[in-house]
């Protein structure tokens, strides 16, 4: 990571914890054991544990997102949380992960509405993208990665100044403790960047690329080694306060 990129280390919780007081007990925890780390660390607790988790956070350097949001700011949205209702609370926000397009049907379409309203909103977009198992199987990951990155970016009018962050996040990896190996997130991340670069010249160097899928405290050093890996969007190990800490504290 020889850039200006700062490292960003993400901690997807999904539906984890499931009481108030573990939400709270693990956002200190993992303040306290990333103390002094120079990358970017955020945590991303379950939507009803968002306001605690910031409170708890509040002047520790640790930041917060959301998992998901609607890309309206109001509305007959039922159990959806609007951009305007995540501002002030959250600062980035997880959209299109997998497991949304995979339970939630999510679509190419309404991430990329999901991308510019966060960027309208002043939110940092963390677009998740990467291709199934069959996919790969097939030989279809660049193909998978371009359609889904081109949609992705498709209402922003430019990539400089939008906070934008890609996570390369290969589905078969993710939850299975079968990672892509640092040479793949790399080659998948060049693409990235190369497909950024098309979108906007000025601004694709700005753009932080993250690897996702079974990063553990052992192996994330090997990913922050690659040029165009910033960082990463973790989940099980960000469960973890220590673990989690050690791979921040690996990507800077
Ligand atoms: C994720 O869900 O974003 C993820 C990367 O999960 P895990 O680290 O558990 O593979």
């Amino acid at each position: 990571m020889t850039n200006s990129r700062r490292p960003l280390v993400a901690g997807n919780w999904k539906m984890h914890p499931t009481d108030r007081q573990a939400a709270v007990a693990l956002a200190q925890a993992v303040a306290e054991a990333t103390t002094g780390a120079s990358a970017e660390v955020v945590v991303c607790p379950p939507a009803i544990w968002l306001v605690e988790v910031a409170t708890a956070l509040r002047g520790t350097g640790v930041g917060v997102g959301a998992q998901t949001m609607h890309d309206q700011e109001s509305g007959a949205f039922t159990g959806e949380i609007s951009p305007l209702m995540l501002a002030g609370v959250a600062g980035y926000v997880i959209l299109g992960h997998s497991e949304r397009r995979q339970y939630a049907g999510e679509t190419d379409d309404e991430v990329a509405a999901k991308v510019a309203s966060a960027v309208a909103h002043g939110l940092v977009p963390i677009a998740a993208i990467g291709e199934r198992a069959e996919e790969r199987a097939n030989g279809a990951t660049e193909r998978v990665i371009e359609r889904q990155l081109r949609a992705a970016i498709s209402r922003l009018d430019r990539l400089a100044g939008t906070n934008l962050v890609i996570a390369y996040e290969p589905i078969w990896a993710i939850g299975t403790g079968d990672a892509a190996s640092s040479a793949d997130a790399q080659a998948a991340a060049a693409l990235i960047r190369g497909l950024l670069h098309e979108a906007d010249p000025d601004g694709a160097h700005e753009v932080r690329i993250l690897y996702g899928g079974s990063v553990a405290p052992e192996t994330a050093g090997a990913y922050f080694a690659q040029p165009d890996v910033d960082g990463a969007l973790v989940g099980g190990a960000s469960l973890d306060a220590a673990g989690f800490a050690s791979i921040a504290r690996a990507a800077g």
